[in-house]
């Protein structure tokens, strides 16, 4: 069998007998993929820095009749920052316990890849609000992944909405629905003017560009729509608000 030589991620790893551990990993176009780093623990180990939460690199992989195992890895980034201000390691965190739950063995995954290297190096290395950073995270999963969220008509009846009307956010249709169609249907989570304003300047232009601020961030809804949609309940999600 020949070898994949593919960028990864470490989402998840497991101890695994007395030397080894068991790693899951994000790739750009295998999706997620187990494999074992064996000798990994034992000291002076070259697979040593593979087998850390976050190490980012090149792993060339044997592709055996059953699981995948680290031939060799040449690390890129390990994120060490993280792991000195608890507050964006906890968000971190949950960004890699998303994409295990949503991350599909085999599928491509090349976008969602990139997405969670470039926001793991903004809540790592840039003066952004971590809980900014997710929200915007989040949002472009859900972009990426088909759940885009519809923020100018109401989901319901389909007119546009004014700049000052109330609103509120479907879950189960994507997007927003008028005060007039608010009664049954499922429940609707109110959002404010300002959160629906930092929700388009972040798609439009990106979390770095946005000027607005980061309290605007409507996190609590982000979480729960792609929750939703994807079915996944990451266990370290509930802690963020
Ligand atoms: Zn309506």
């Amino acid at each position: 069998m020949a070898n994949l030589t593919t960028q990864g991620i470490v989402l998840r790893h497991a101890d695994y007998r007395e030397k080894d551990r068991m790693l899951t990993l994000l790739t750009p176009f295998s999706g997620r993929v187990d494999a074992l780093a064996r000798g990994c623990r034992k000291p002076g180990s070259p697979l040593m820095s593979c087998a850390e939460l976050f190490a980012y690199g090149e792993y060339v992989l044997y592709q055996g009749k059953g699981r995948a195992g680290v031939v060799s890895f040449s690390l890129i980034d390990s994120f060490y920052p993280l792991r000195e201000d608890y507050d964006r390691l906890r968000y971190a965190s949950y960004m890699l316990q998303l994409l295990e739950a949503q991350a599909i063995p085999g599928d491509r995954a090349d976008k969602l890849f990139q997405l969670l290297i470039r926001s793991l190096k903004r809540l790592c290395y840039l003066p952004l609000e971590p809980r900014a950073v997710t929200a915007a995270f989040l949002l472009m999963d859900a972009a990426l992944s088909g759940y885009r969220p519809r923020l100018s008509h109401c989901v319901r009846c389909g007119r546009r909405l004014g700049e000052d009307e109330a609103r509120l956010f479907d879950a189960e249709e994507g997007g927003l629905c008028c005060a007039a169609c608010a009664s049954g249907g499922a429940p609707l989570m109110p959002l404010n003017s300002r959160e629906l304003l930092w929700m388009k300047d972040v798609l439009q232009t990106g979390i770095e560009k946005t000027a607005l601020p980061p309290a605007d961030a409507p996190l609590p809804l982000l979480r729960k729509y792609l929750e939703g949609r994807l079915e996944v309940s990451p266990p370290s999600g509930k802690g963020l608000l």
